[in-house]
């Protein structure tokens, strides 16, 4: 049983517990010496009221503290009053260090699971949460990124913007949808966002809009991934098409192979190989598909925007007729977005992460009980432990801070280093949750 709470302003008056809970009896270790509405000193106490208020866990255990407030009636203005009680959150019934201990923990684990471990409801771990991390919002400023990446990603059954800095591989923010209104905001609200050098992207026609309005000096890249899984989908739609000339073992047989159709040439084993030209003996189309799907990733070899110009002009007149249609919307991409596909072979920018973050919101979608967009976001952004930081080298007191004591005259502080957060490591914050998630 303690003897000790380690709150220095109360005292422990006696203790029980039962299974799951302990229950003290504290009072605080000062009586209010004078009226809490006038100041008076004139007053006389008025009895106790009994106040619960939670505690942090201790050997295991919820904690509550009853405290024997005393009740003061003042002599000169009439009012009685309780003791105000010191270590207290404001209107929440619980010591500060639980609010605190209550506010860590909702970002990285289920309300549920705290409101039980602490003993209050849901409601009030909820409340909590978003006070928290509407305080975390207002003071914790990420590095805003000069290379940055713009891309979708499926949360809560919709596709929300995910803002990346593709130097540090870390998220940045989430963004509810992937309007133009919402992005340009978001872009307009950045500090120095004239730093931003590049910005890599899905082809999304607002996005490109809000870049070119809202960062002129940026250049948008178009990731090399979204243009050749194109190539990718209109092979599928030739196999998928010639599956109506096919027997019913021919059309499970070309499905089970589909794979070695996606799959790059030089990558294949030689058996593959064999398999692969059966099928495109037997059906031209395919073969032609094939060929073009393979050349077209090819032109990502090219090492400059005039040559992987020229090896796309020829793709475009090599692509047999035949298979035009199904390559219909990769040719309008590569038209809508020429400027932006081609910037890739000056600036071949990438985003890695993509994979790794849907990984990691399945995990938490998974873990917990209907988080709403807000709390998912939350716990991206906001986890401790998960930031890449850049803190600064140790600085000796510098002669100016000791000018500054005798003159009185502050020192300028804005070219001191400080530290960087450059926003969330996708896979360190993985490892958190799935080490810590109870
Ligand atoms: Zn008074």
């Amino acid at each position: 049983m303690p003897n000790k709470l380690n709150l220095s302003r109360y005292n422990i008056l006696g203790t029980s517990e039962t299974d799951h809970d302990l229950h003290i009896d504290a009072e605080t270790t000062t009586p209010p010496r004078s009226c809490l509405a006038c100041g008076s000193d004139n007053i006389v106490g008025g009895g106790r009221q009994e106040i619960l208020i939670k505690d942090t866990p201790m050997y295991g255990k919820r904690v509550g503290i009853y405290v024997k407030a005393r009740r003061i009636r003042c002599l000169d203005c009439g009012k009685t009053l309780t003791e105000r009680l010191p270590d207290v959150a404001e209107s929440q019934r619980m010591t500060t260090r639980l609010y605190r201990w209550i506010a860590e923990r909702s970002i990285d684990k289920t309300f549920i699971s705290i409101a039980h471990d602490v003993g209050v409801s849901e409601g009030t771990v909820r409340k909590i949460f978003n006070e928290y991390t509407a305080e975390l919002a207002r003071t914790l400023v990420f590095e805003t990124p000069e290379w940055m990446g713009i891309d979708e990603i499926h949360i809560i059954g919709k596709p929300r913007g995910v803002i990346t800095n593709i130097e540090s591989n870390t998220v940045v923010d989430l963004l509810v949808d992937r309007s133009k209104v919402l992005i340009t905001n978001y872009f307009m609200r950045l500090e120095n966002r004239r730093s931003i050098k590049c910005v890599t992207m899905d082809m999304w026609q607002p996005y490109k809009d809000a870049v070119y309005s809202a960062l002129p000096q940026a250049f948008v890249v178009v990731d090399k991934f979204h243009v050749v899984r194109m190539a990718n989908a209109a092979l599928e739609v030739i196999r998928k098409g010639i599956r109506a000339d096919l027997t019913q073992k021919q059309a499970r047989g070309l499905m089970h192979d589909r794979f070695i159709l996606l799959k790059r040439e030089d990558k294949l084993e030689p058996f593959q190989r064999l398999i692969l030209e059966t099928w495109t003996k037997n059906f031209p189309a395919l073969g032609d598909a094939y060929r073009a799907k393979e050349d077209f990733f090819a032109i990502y070899d090219a090492m400059t925007i005039p040559e992987a110009k020229a090896a796309y002009d020829r793709w475009q007149r090599n692509l047999s007729p035949t298979i035009n249609e199904a390559f219909k919307p990769l040719l309008t991409a590569m038209s809508n977005w020429e400027t932006e596909i081609m910037n890739y072979f000056e600036h071949p920018v990438t985003n890695a992460y993509t994979e790794c973050l849907n990984g990691l919101i399945r995990v938490i979608e998974c873990s917990g009980r209907g988080y709403s967009f807000d709390a998912l976001r939350s716990k991206i952004l906001y986890t401790a432990g998960a930031h890449k930081k850049v803190v600064p080298p140790f600085q000796r007191k510098r002669p100016s801070d000791a000018f500054e004591r005798f003159t009185g005259f502050s020192s300028p502080t804005s070219d001191r280093p400080r530290e960087k957060n450059f926003g969330t490591d996708i896979s360190t914050l993985l490892q958190i949750i799935q080490t810590g998630s109870s």
